[in-house]
This record gives structure tokens, C-alpha cells and sequence, in this order.
């Protein structure tokens, strides 16, 4: 039979270092985990709480949420009709979904700010290349209910600090302001008076979203419409005195943090409900996939999505983007337990099995062969594991109750009783401890 493949544009994630002289072109599960971690204890540190929340929600959230001329929802969205005639979306992004959690709970009742954190995977349907998936995963934060610039500038800053947590480097920090409605609304009619006369040179995308969505045009990938809006005029010459005093503040706050930036005029959103700080995060060493972290302000978001009037300000990164960064600049290390234990014979098979289960309550990382294999090839297994020590139990060391402890880096090996070494697993503990100090030097 024609074993069932996965679909275009997923991934599966696995411990492949583990698969030691196999080259897997898959991700690698132990940079994943790194990354989460360090992830949770950045934000867990600013006082940011996790949500998790539905992966498919109503289709509606994200027509609404993020507005029906954009790509994700015109063209990427995974949309289907449940059993019971609802339309569903497989969420493509996780910002609506918080918002919806946060208008339903009531999470503004408590006042002052709520700061969120999430993970998960997102789906688009796009066109699989490298850093571009189908079901991919971000992490994203969303603070609500804090309209000052210092919330823009600390969103910004856990941004920064994550992916140098992470030791990545290379990375270019891109800042605009895109203003308020009004603003945005006069620097339209002055963006669509600009393209205008060239309408004919745009490529067909661009063209149709001069009068849909014209700000758009400003990321537009073709060359030739690229060249046009080279000229065209700024945002930044459009902001209103509030929007500015806004954005110079933000600048001021990076600059004290030592947060480098550059002014990137051309990063817009087109939806109204972004407001004021734009920013993306990009890489130098990903290609043409190159944003690893976008986000901005969207003040006028969480009152379209039917709640109260909330000041906003988030960002997601894409993590695929991330490990593949990660993976370049670190390879994947396999775990290794502490102990691995050998055994051979009916009685010594059920012992090991007991004092595995009594060595991992205290605290022991044991890896059990459950071949039943002659003892050889459960050694060679035990040398591949990484484990700092070897525990041999044959029918006669369970008979009377003993073990014996092989260190795998010297090949010492000696005998002890089972119920010595369970009541002093710390001392054990430490001499794991100390043969692995030995291996690292
Ligand atoms: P892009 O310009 O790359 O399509 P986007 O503007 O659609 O990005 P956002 O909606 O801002 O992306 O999502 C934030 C981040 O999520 C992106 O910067 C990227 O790192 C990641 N991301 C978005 N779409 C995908 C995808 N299809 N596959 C992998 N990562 C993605
Ligand atoms: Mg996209």
C-alpha cells in the first residue's frame, strides 16, 4: 500500500537529532522547545499572562478582524462549512481570536491593561516555499488597554530581546508610523494623487487596489511598481501634531533602550483600525522570506470587532522563520538521560522495569532497553544514548538484589546494591554530574 503523505506546505517537527547519521530535512524539535521556553520566561517576566485560543473560529472574526481587501482574507483563508452549515476559518493569524477572548470575557472590566501572550499555528493557504507554510506557528503578545507610547516601545523591546535572547543576529529593525484615520485618510487622497498618472506601469494587483486599498501598493513586490513609489510621497509628512508627538516618543523611549531602528516610510497597513507604530523585524540571512517579526498599534480594532473603544499594540513571529535561523547558527543536540539500563533474563526484565520506574521519582532521566537483545548490542545501544552511566541487571544481580553501574565515558564499572543506590540517588546524581563535567572538558 502507498503510504499516506503529508499535505504541501505542513511540516512535521521532530527530536531529530536523535536520528543520529540519518540527514531528516525536517525541523527539529529541541530548537522548538527552546525557543518557547525562552519565550515564556522573556514575556512571563514582564508580567505578560498566556491565552489560548480556539484554532478555527467564525469566518466573520477575520473578515471583520482583518478586513476583507487584504490577501490573508481574500485569497489565503482556510474556510470551510461545519456539519451544521456554520462558516469556519482555520484562524490565519492570532490577534482577531484575542480580541474576540477579550470582548467575550469581558477582560476590560478589570480596567488598567491586560498584556497576553500566545503560541501556536496559524494556516494560509500560499504557496509552499522555504519560511512560507501552510500551517505555520507564531508567538505573538498583544497588550490592550494602553494607549501611551511607552506599551509600543515595550512590545518592541520584548521583541528585540527575544530573538537576542535567542543569539540571533543579522536582523534589521524597520519603524514607521502610519498615524490615525485622519491622518491616514489625507495621505491616501495624496498617495492615490501621486500613483495615479501612472496607473497604466502598475502591475495588475496594484493597479486594482488604487482605489480599494492604496496603501497596500506601498509593499508591493514588482520591480516596476517599486520604482514608482520609490518617489512617492511619505506618511511621516502627514502625521497630525498628535500622531507625531505619538511616534517621538516612541522614538526617544527606543533610542534610551539603545534600540536600533530604521525609519521605513513605506511600511504601512492598510486597514483602519491600525493606528500610529508600524514595525517589522527582518533578517538578512532568510532569503526572500526575510520578516521574522511584524506588529503595530491598532487602536481602532478591538471597538470593530463590537467591544469598547481600547487602545492596542502587538506583534507576532513567525517561528519557522526562527528555527530556521536558530538551526543554521546551532545544530540540533540530541537529550541524552542520565542512566541507561540493560537487562537480560525474565526476572532481570521486570526489575529493570521497577527500578527505572523507582529511580525517575527521584529525579533521574533513565532511558530503559527494552530490546531484550544479548547484552552487546544493548552497550552499543546504551553508548549511542548519551546516557553518563550504564545500570547491568542479569537474573543474578536481580536475584540478590544488586546492579551493576558501568561509566560509559572510563568503562569503569563496579557493583552496588539496588537499595544503596536508591537511597542515595543525590550522591549518585553528582557523580553523573561530575562524568559528564569530565566528557565537557
Ligand atoms: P509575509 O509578507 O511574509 O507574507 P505577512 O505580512 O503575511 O508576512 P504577518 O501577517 O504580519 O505576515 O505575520 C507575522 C509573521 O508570521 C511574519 O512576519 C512571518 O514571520 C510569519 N508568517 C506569516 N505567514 C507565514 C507563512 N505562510 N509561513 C510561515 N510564516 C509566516
Ligand atoms: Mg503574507
Amino acid at each position: 500500500m502507498e503510504p499516506i503523505q503529508s499535505l504541501p506546505g505542513t511540516e512535521d517537527i521532530l527530536p531529530k537529532a536523535q536520528f543520529v547519521g540519518q540527514d531528516l530535512k525536517v525541523a527539529d524539535i529541541h530548537t522548538w522547545q527552546r525557543v518557547e521556553a525562552t519565550a515564556r520566561d522573556i514575556l512571563g517576566r514582564a508580567a505578560y499572562r498566556e491565552i489560548r485560543t480556539p484554532t478555527f473560529e467564525a469566518t466573520s472574526l477575520f473578515e471583520r478582524g482583518i478586513g476583507e481587501a487584504t490577501d490573508v482574507v481574500g485569497k489565503e483563508m482556510y474556510s470551510f462549512k461545519d456539519k451544521g452549515d456554520r462558516g469556519c476559518t482555520l484562524r490565519p493569524e492570532g490577534t482577531a481570536g484575542v480580541v474576540r477572548a477579550y470582548i467575550q470575557n469581558s477582560l476590560y472590566a478589570q480596567g488598567g491593561v491586560q498584556r497576553l501572550w500566545y503560541t501556536g499555528p496559524m494556516f494560509r493557504y500560499e504557496r509552499p516555499q522555504k519560511g512560507r507554510q501552510r500551517q505555520f506557528h507564531q508567538v505573538g503578545v498583544e497588550v490592550l488597554g494602553s494607549a501611551d507610547p511607552r506599551a509600543d516601545v515595550e512590545v518592541i523591546a520584548l521583541a528585540t530581546d527575544l530573538l537576542q535572547a535567542l543569539g540571533l543576529t543579522n536582523l534589521t529593525f524597520y519603524l514607521n508610523s502610519v498615524g490615525d484615520k485622519g491622518d491616514r485618510a489625507r495621505y491616501r487622497e495624496a498617495l492615490v494623487d501621486y500613483l495615479t498618472p501612472y496607473a497604466a506601469d502598475l502591475d495588475a494587483d496594484s493597479r486594482d487596489r488604487l482605489s480599494r486599498n492604496p496603501l497596500r501598493i506601498l509593499d508591493s513586490k514588482d520591480d516596476k511598481t517599486q520604482a514608482i513609489t520609490q518617489a512617492a510621497p511619505s506618511i511621516l509628512d502627514y502625521l497630525g501634531p498628535d500622531s507625531k508627538r505619538h511616534f517621538d516618543q516612541v522614538l526617544a523611549q527606543l533610542s534610551a533602550l539603545g534600540i536600533v531602528f530604521e525609519l521605513n516610510p513605506r511600511l504601512v497597513r492598510g486597514l483602519d483600525y491600525y493606528t500610529h507604530t508600524a514595525f517589522e523585524i527582518q533578517s538578512s540571512d532568510l532569503g526572500a522570506q526575510a520578516t521574522v517579526c511584524g506588529g503595530g498599534r491598532y487602536d481602532g480594532l478591538v471597538d470593530a470587532l463590537g467591544g469598547p473603544v481600547t487602545p492596542a499594540v502587538g506583534w507576532a513571529i513567525g517561528l519557522e522563520r526562527l528555527t530556521l535561523l536558530l538551526e543554521a547558527l546551532q545544530p540540533p543536540v540530541a537529550m541524552a538521560p542520565d542512566i541507561y539500563i540493560v537487562s537480560r533474563g525474565e526476572l532481570a526484565e521486570a526489575n529493570a522495569l521497577q527500578l527505572a520506574q523507582k529511580l525517575r521519582h527521584q529525579g533521574l532521566a533513565v532511558e530503559l532497553d527494552l530490546s531484550g537483545s544479548a547484552f552487546g548490542k544493548q552497550f552499543k545501544r546504551a553508548d549511542r544514548s548519551g546516557a553518563a552511566a550504564c545500570l547491568i541487571v542479569g537474573d543474578d544481580e536481580a536475584s540478590h538484589g544488586t546492579v551493576q553501574v558501568k561509566w560509559l565515558v572510563s568503562g569503569e564499572q563496579i557493583s552496588c546494591s539496588q537499595a544503596s543506590l536508591l537511597s542515595d540517588v543525590d550522591g549518585f546524581l553528582q557523580q553523573i554530574h561530575n562524568a559528564r563535567l569530565k566528557v565537557a572538558m
